[in-house]
């Protein structure tokens, strides 16, 4: 293997793994918190469980880009965050 075709791969694993605002524990927790309240109510099609962690564990700056950031996975309310977020986390 010559060095571009080195180069190529190491560009390609850097995209592939992004960067995200939560850390997995953080996430972890989040996605805990949001599992535990849809068993016992429905997905309003809004972010009001999330909305209430990032309340409770993330300073008020940041709520807006962490809802920006869930947006960007696919999470458009709080069951598809459920589905569809941090999957690189391997949670
Ligand atoms: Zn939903």
């Amino acid at each position: 293997m010559d060095d571009r075709s080195n180069i190529m791969k190491m560009e390609y694993k850097t995209q592939q793994k992004k960067e995200h605002l939560l850390t997995p524990d953080q996430a972890a927790s989040l996605l805990q918190y949001i599992e535990l309240r849809l068993q016992y109510h429905t997905c309003k099609h809004n972010h009001r469980f999330t909305q209430e962690w990032l309340e409770q564990n993330m300073d008020f700056m940041k709520h807006n880009d962490v809802l920006d950031e869930l947006e960007n996975m696919e999470g458009y309310c709080d069951c598809a965050v459920l589905l569809n977020c941090y999957e690189d986390y391997e949670l």
